[in-house]
């Protein structure tokens, strides 16, 4: 069997639901379950009309007209939506009475979008004969911690999932059994309550389903040709990445890239089941394909992707000079705070370090750190990384630091990471993006060569 993952660009109107559902039914008779994302931008609509409900205004326009006029486009009936867009108005209407959303209600309010994408689909998937059948995620075993907005799925799911959908994946093609289309992103709460598991959460779905049923492959779909070598929207030339591992992918999704979710690659890296990308909108390319290992030596530079909106803070201590203690004890206050760190250097007395600059609230850190140290906090930086293969750092890096001393661009720290797959560094927000196309030149080329392999093809993968 396969899991099969649309995103909601795949699935942003009847057309393409039309077109998925043709690519469905090439598949199946290889026992696919179907994850859904919400159609298109729904997640963001159902998030603005929670920001209009708070200001007196209840409207589920957006979201209501395109889902009816959808089933209407595909023939089908808007039964199994109608109950839901009930319930969302309502829902609504309590967000503007209390004038409060809560990270649970706003958890509750955007699972509209996945529950009402997997009925369209399911719907219209029977009435071109391809028997399936709608179930939310909590129906087929998803339970999650109550971390409401980037929930953790808990344990448990793997077995439940194996309770609920192993005799459908077990079965033999004609038996009868409906093809579960599930809702990506969402779970439910051992209190039962609605959570979701971070923006981009229906790639967790499709690659726990996947690897708890030991699927054959997991298919995300998507509207790009595959990981490619970075983000296209930063540079237009970036190429399909054919294959890549789960570690590459995770640093790559870690680091800004919004191609897969960030920990979608955890369950399969447990049980290798390998995770196909693909383009809905272009099925003959090839796509990526992501596995355990490279099995023979691929190219020295994988990709490279970009964080923005990211804070350094420089922790600087004479006082701590020769003593042991310093690493820890400045961690120490980081996890107190709760406070996560992206990409660390050190040196005896010093340390350089980043975190998340939007929602940073460091004062009370500081205030811990100030008994010791001096700090100082640089606003607006990026972090640049290059997901690469680490034992070839020294070429790597005198190749990044030629393109960007050509370009008088100036790294302000460095950072290689332990998981051998990465070195970071830090720059300018504004000047990120100029960052990546210079070094996305140097190493990929423009004609696709990579300088760094004597001329081999650099998207070209295993070489
Ligand atoms: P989905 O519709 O499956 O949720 P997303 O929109 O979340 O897909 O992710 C795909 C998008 O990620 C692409 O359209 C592309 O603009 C962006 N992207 C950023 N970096 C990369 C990368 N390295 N490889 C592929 N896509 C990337
Ligand atoms: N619909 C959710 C989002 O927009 C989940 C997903 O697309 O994977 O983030
Ligand atoms: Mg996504």
């Amino acid at each position: 069997m396969i899991v099969m993952k649309f995103g909601g660009s795949s699935v942003a109107n009847a057309e393409r639901i039309r077109h998925v559902a043709g690519i469905i039914r090439k598949f199946a008779d290889r026992r696919p379950i179907v994850v859904l994302s919400a159609m298109g931008d729904t997640t963001d609509d159902l998030l603005e009309a929670a920001e209009a409900a708070l200001a007196g205004k209840v409207t589920i326009d957006a979201v209501e007209q395109l889902h009816k006029k959808t089933a209407t486009e595909l023939h089908i009936s808007a039964d199994d939506i109608d109950p839901l867009l009930g319930e969302l108005r309502t829902l609504l209407t309590g967000i503007s009475m209390l004038k409060e959303v809560t990270p649970r209600s706003r958890d509750y309010l955007v699972s509209f979008g996945e529950r009402l994408s997997v009925r369209l689909m399911s719907a219209y998937l029977n009435s071109i004969s391809v028997r399936a059948e709608f179930r939310d995620a909590w129906d087929v075993g998803f339970i999650s911690d109550s971390s409401y907005t980037n929930a953790d799925l808990l344990p448990e799911t793997w077995e439940n999932i194996r309770n609920k959908l192993g005799a459908y994946a077990g079965g033999k093609p004609g038996d009868g059994k409906p093809m579960p289309i599930v809702t990506g992103f969402i779970a439910r709460d051992q209190k039962g309550f609605i959570t979701t598991l971070g923006r981009g959460g229906s790639d967790l779905t499709a690659t726990l389903l996947g690897a708890a049923l030991r699927a054959q492959e997991v298919q995300t779909w998507k509207d790009v040709d595959g990981i490619l070598t970075t983000d296209p929207r930063i540079v237009k030339e970036a190429r399909t990445v054919p294959v890549a591992t789960y570690d590459e992918v995770a640093e790559l999704a870690y680091f800004g890239a919004q191609v897969l979710h960030p920990r979608s690659m955890q369950p399969c890296l447990q049980t290798g089941t390998p995770v196909r990308v693909k383009n809905s909108y272009n099925i003959e390319a090839p796509g990526s394909i992501i596995v355990t290992s490279h099995e023979t030596k691929p190219s020295p530079v994988r990709a490279i992707t970009t964080k923005k909106n990211v804070t350094l803070i420089d922790i600087v201590s004479t006082r701590m000079l020769g003593q042991y203690g310093f690493l820890a004890k400045v961690f120490e206050s980081f996890a107190q705070h709760e406070i996560s760190v992206d990409v660390v250097a050190t040196s005896e007395v010093s340390i350089s370090l980043t975190v998340d600059g939007k929602k940073l609230n460091f004062a009370a850190c500081r205030h811990d750190l100030e008994k010791y140290a001096s700090i100082e906090v640089k606003k607006e930086k990026a972090i640049v990384t290059i997901i690469c293969d680490v034992m070839r750092s020294s070429s790597i890096l005198a190749a990044t630091f030629d393109a960007l001393a050509e370009e008088n661009i100036n790294v302000q720290m460095i950072s290689q990471g332990a998981s051998k797959v990465n070195i970071s560094m830090i720059c300018e927000s504004d000047e990120a993006d100029r960052v990546v196309q210079v070094l996305h030149e140097r190493y990929f080329g423009k004609d696709g060569l990579c300088e760094l392999c004597g001329g081999i093809s650099a998207s070209g993968g295993n070489v």
